[in-house]
C-alpha cells in the first residue's frame, strides 16, 4: 500500500509530459504556453485528489494513462470559443439572447473583404481628403426611403400624402445616421433635440424593453425632462395639446413593441400627432423600436408599422434596430428631417457611439439586399416568409429519420399545429403558424431532454412546454436539419439505456 508521498511521486513533473511524444505533437498545433498551462493545471488536480485521499494507486495510474485525452479536453475548455453558433429551435425568429437577426451570406463576403484590409471608411477616393463613414449607408437609406425603393408599396400621388405643404421635406432630404443601437439612437435625438426641455410622452408608452431600456431612465440620461401626459391606457390628443409650453422641444411616440394594450383603450393617430406638432412648431419622432424596411402586410403581419409609413405619415425623425426586423446587425438608425438629423451627427455624443467598419459592411450588404429586392438572401426575411407547408414537410423528414433507428422505441416525435414568433420586440401579436416537433420520453423529463440537446454540439435550444420538447424548424436552417436529426438520434441512443 503507497502512503501519500509515494502517490506524489507518481505524478510525472511538466517538462517529462512535455517531452512525451503524443503531448508534444499538442504543443505544436496549439503552443508551448497554452499546453505548459493546460499540464500545470491537470497535474494541479491530480495533487489536491491525492491530498482529498480520493486517489489510490490504481486510480492514479488509471489518471496518468488518460493524461493525453484529459489534456485534449483541458485545452478545447482553455483555448475554445466562448461564443458559439446554436441551433435555434425555439420559433422566435428575433431572439434577443441568441443574437437577434441572422446575417445574410453577402454579409459575411462584404466584411471579409473591407475588414481584413485597409478601407475607404473615412476616406474620400475623388478628393483623396478626409472623408465620414457615414456616406456608405445613408444614399442606400434614401433610396429604400423614397416611394419607390419599397416593394409591395402603393405608389402614393403627391397630392395625397401628408408631406405636401405641411413643412416636411420631400424623402430627398430625409437623412441617416447610424449609431451602436436602437437604445443609442433613442439617447443620442433624445440629447440632441431637448436637452434640458421637455419631452411630452403618453403613460401608454413609457415602455421596458427587455435589457434594461426604459424610456423614462434613457429620457433622464439624455439630459431631457420627461413630460407625461394621458393615462396607461388612454391618452388623447388634447392631453398632449395641454401640455404644451414654452419648456417643450418635442413630441415623442414609442412603439409598444412587446405588449399590447386592449380593451377601454385609446390613442391618438400619427395624423393628429402631425397635425399637433405642425400646429406649435415642434419636431415629432418615433421610437419605431423594429425598424422594417420590408412590407409585412404582405405576410400577413398589419399591425407593424414600417420606417416609411412613419416618415410617410409626417414623423420627423425615427429611431429602430438595425438587427430586429430589418435583419441586418446591431446598429441603432436614425432616419429623418436632414436639418435635425445634421444636429445629431455634430452632438459630440455622436462620436461616442459610432460605429465600426464591420458594422458599416454588414449593414451595407443587408440594404443592398433590399435595394435588389433580393429579400430571400436576408435570413429574417426568409423565415418569416416561409410557409407552413414547407416546415411541416422538413418535419416529417427530420420525424421519419429519427424513426428509422429502432433505439427510440420510448422516445416519441409527433408533428403538432402551433405558432411561431418574431420576437426581439416586434408585431407582438404577430403569430406565424407552423408545425412542431414534439416530443417526449419515457426515462427524461422534458427539462431534462431540453438540457441534453443544449449540451449538444452544437447546442440545440428548445421550448419545453406542458411536458414536452417542442422544435420548430422555422427558425432552424434547412441544411441544419440533418445535424438536428443526428443529435436527436444520438440523445435517443443515450434515453433508451
Ligand atoms: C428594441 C427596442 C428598443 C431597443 O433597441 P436596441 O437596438 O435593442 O437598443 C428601443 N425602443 C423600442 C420601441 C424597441 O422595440
Amino acid at each position: 500500500m503507497k502512503t501519500q508521498s509515494d502517490l506524489y511521486r507518481e505524478l510525472p513533473s511538466v517538462d517529462e509530459l512535455l517531452r512525451d511524444p503524443p503531448i508534444a505533437k499538442l504543443v505544436e498545433e496549439e503552443g508551448q504556453p497554452a499546453v505548459t498551462d493546460a499540464c500545470r493545471a491537470l497535474l494541479s488536480r491530480l495533487r489536491v485528489e491525492i491530498a482529498a485521499g480520493a486517489l489510490d494507486e490504481r486510480k492514479l495510474s488509471l489518471a496518468l494513462s488518460g493524461i493525453e485525452a484529459a489534456l485534449k479536453t483541458e485545452l478545447r475548455r482553455a483555448l475554445g470559443y466562448s461564443l458559439r453558433p446554436v441551433i435555434n429551435g425555439t420559433g422566435v425568429i428575433l431572439h434577443t439572447n441568441l443574437g437577434r437577426a441572422p446575417l445574410a451570406e453577402s454579409t459575411f463576403d462584404h466584411i471579409r473583404e473591407t475588414a481584413g484590409a485597409y478601407s475607404n471608411l473615412e476616406f474620400d477616393l475623388e478628393s483623396g481628403e478626409r472623408g465620414k463613414r457615414d456616406v456608405h449607408v445613408d444614399p442606400l437609406f434614401r433610396k429604400l426611403l423614397s416611394e419607390q425603393g419599397r416593394a409591395g408599396m402603393p405608389a402614393v400621388p403627391e397630392s395625397q400624402n401628408n408631406l405636401g405643404g405641411t413643412g416636411v421635406p420631400a424623402r430627398a432630404e430625409i437623412s441617416t445616421i447610424v449609431v451602436n443601437n436602437n437604445a443609442a439612437a433613442v439617447l443620442l435625438a433624445l440629447n440632441t433635440l431637448a436637452e434640458a426641455g421637455e419631452v411630452i410622452v403618453s403613460r401608454g408608452e413609457l415602455v421596458e424593453i427587455g435589457g434594461s431600456f426604459r424610456i423614462p431612465d434613457v429620457m433622464a440620461k439624455s439630459g431631457a425632462v420627461l413630460r407625461e401626459v394621458g393615462t396607461t391606457n388612454r391618452t388623447r390628443i388634447g392631453d398632449y395639446e395641454r401640455a404644451i409650453n414654452e419648456r417643450t422641444r418635442l413630441l415623442l411616440r414609442v412603439h409598444r413593441s412587446n405588449f399590447e394594450i386592449t380593451g377601454f383603450a385609446e390613442q391618438p393617430s400619427i395624423a393628429e400627432l402631425v397635425a399637433l406638432a405642425q400646429k406649435h412648431k415642434l419636431p415629432l419622432m418615433e421610437d419605431l423600436g423594429s425598424g422594417a424596411l420590408f412590407d409585412l402586410r404582405t405576410i400577413g403581419i398589419n399591425d407593424e408599422p414600417g420606417v416609411l409609413e412613419s416618415l410617410r405619415s409626417g414623423v420627423h425623425v425615427v429611431t429602430c434596430s438595425g438587427d430586429k426586423l430589418l435583419g441586418g446587425p446591431q446598429a441603432g438608425l436614425i432616419s429623418g428631417r436632414e436639418d435635425l438629423v445634421k444636429k445629431m451627427r455634430a452632438n459630440s455624443l455622436f462620436r461616442a457611439l459610432r460605429v465600426d467598419k464591420l458594422t458599416y459592411a454588414a449593414l451595407e450588404a443587408t440594404l443592398l439586399a433590399y435595394v435588389k429586392r433580393d429579400y430571400n438572401a436576408i435570413p429574417v426575411l426568409r423565415m418569416m416568409q416561409t410557409s407552413k407547408q414547407e416546415i411541416t414537410k422538413r418535419a416529417v423528414t427530420v420525424q421519419k429519420n429519427i424513426q428509422a433507428g429502432e433505439s427510440t422505441r420510448s422516445t416519441r416525435i409527433e408533428l403538432i399545429d402551433g405558432e411561431s414568433l418574431t420576437g426581439g420586440g416586434s408585431a407582438p401579436s404577430a403569430l406565424l403558424p407552423t408545425t412542431l416537433l414534439s416530443i417526449t420520453c419515457e426515462q427524461l423529463s422534458a427539462n431534462e431532454l431540453a438540457t441534453r440537446l443544449r449540451s449538444s454540439d452544437p447546442p440545440v435550444i428548445a421550448r419545453v412546454e406542458e411536458g414536452s420538447v417542442l422544435l420548430d424548424l422555422r427558425t432552424v436552417f434547412p441544411e441544419q436539419d440533418n445535424v438536428l436529426t443526428q443529435i436527436l438520434v444520438r440523445n435517443a441512443t443515450v434515453w433508451k439505456r
